[in-house]
């Protein structure tokens, strides 16, 4: 990945290889995003960056006998050994971590203490493929569909193991963790050491999407990199739309309907369905649900054109908007933010998107 190819974002792709030609990156970046924003592509990018052959040539003598260093280029050349590697994610000195949990391709064995390593062919072709995905299409990629993952202990051992070797081909060698705000106590625990003091060339680039989750000895170890979101326009360059799952729809506006009709009987269906999807999926419903329900707001408070309507949800949705009552709105975001903390503390998914159903019936 070239900094170049990244979409969004520009001030970081310039900001980026500045501070590495200025000896200013730390041994721990910390990329933050709340959606599918690029935190990926610029790990990715970064890692390149470091071990371009353009980029680490070796210093060339000059006439006067004295070493000069060679002034790294503003992105990686995309064309020596080094990024043919990064390019397939082949690189022996690329490591990457991410969350997983016991899935169908495991033998016996690997099931008792699953490691990112086995799921590695399934990461890389998801990651050249949508390096802008979420965290429910890792599980989807990965074979672990309705499971959370979490990065364990056992993967902290792989990693000190890893980094313990000297760098095989590049000057540096990175590891990059995907949502360490999955990993277990002991995982951090174990970690943190090393985070701290990492041997020299090795580069830690984590990109979390709920920052507060990490530990905080571990965030602290950590520059923080906070990325902005995409634009509409960015967005859709980037293979992401605005609904990211037909079926979340679908319920949605049911669940509207048949609240606005009063029909209590109708809304088990819908919430019994809810309930039996993955946690990151109820989750990413829930988000999808308030920036919905955002717009309709907007269009019934006449702000449509801040509502950003696409495609065929503007019909809907203005009909939502005429129907609604306005004491609607206040109590559906509370009610879809109470569901997101229980969704985060494991409640009873039935009970949680039955009280959702309801508050949405009462207050329709
Ligand atoms: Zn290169």
């Amino acid at each position: 990945m070239l900094f170049e190819e990244i979409i969004g974002n520009d001030e970081l792709k310039r900001l980026l290889p500045q501070m590495v030609r200025e000896g200013r990156l730390p041994h721990a970046v910390l990329f933050t995003e709340e959606g599918c924003w690029g935190a990926m592509a610029f790990a990715l990018a970064l890692a390149q960056y470091v071990n371009c052959e353009r980029n680490t040539a070796p210093a060339t003598p000059s006439m006067f006998g004295d070493a000069e260093p060679a002034t790294p280029a503003e992105d990686s050349c995309g064309t020596c050994d080094s990024c043919h590697k990064y390019g397939k994610l082949i690189h022996p000195d690329l490591h990457f971590v991410f969350p997983v949990s016991a899935g169908k391709g495991l033998s016996d064995s690997e099931k008792k203490a699953p490691i990112s390593d086995y799921f590695l062919p399934a990461w890389r072709e998801l990651v050249l493929r949508k390096p802008y995905f979420s965290e429910q299409e890792l599980y989807d990629a990965i074979g672990i569909e309705n499971k959370s993952g979490v990065i364990t202990v056992n993967e902290a051992k792989r990693i000190l193991e890893k980094l313990s070797l000297r760098a095989f081909e590049g000057e540096y060698k990175t590891m990059i963790i995907y949502l360490p705000e999955k990993m277990n106590l002991d995982a951090a625990n174990k970690l943190l050491k090393l985070i701290e003091e990492p041997p020299a060339g090795t580069l830690f680039l984590l990109v979390s999407h709920n920052p507060e989750r990490i530990l905080q000895t571990i965030r602290s170890r950590c520059q923080r990199i906070q990325l902005k979101p995409l634009s509409r326009e960015e967005r859709r360059a980037a293979g992401l739309t605005a609904a990211p799952n037909p079926e979340f729809a679908e319920i949605l506006q049911r669940l509207l309907a048949v609240s606005l009709d009063k029909k209590l009987i109708d809304t088990f269906p819908l919430w019994e369905s809810l309930s039996e999807m993955g946690r990151e999926r109820q989750r990413d419903w829930c988000l999808y649900a308030e920036q919905y329900i955002r717009k309709i707001y907007l269009v019934a408070s006449s702000l449509e054109a801040l509502a950003d309507l696409e495609g065929d949800e503007a019909d809907p949705i203005r009909d939502f908007a005429r129907r609604l009552s306005p004491a609607f709105y206040e109590k559906a975001f509370k009610a879809l933010e109470s569901a997101l903390s229980s969704i985060d503390s494991n409640v009873n998914a039935k009970l949680t998107f039955c009280n959702l159903s309801n508050i949405f019936l009462l207050s329709a």
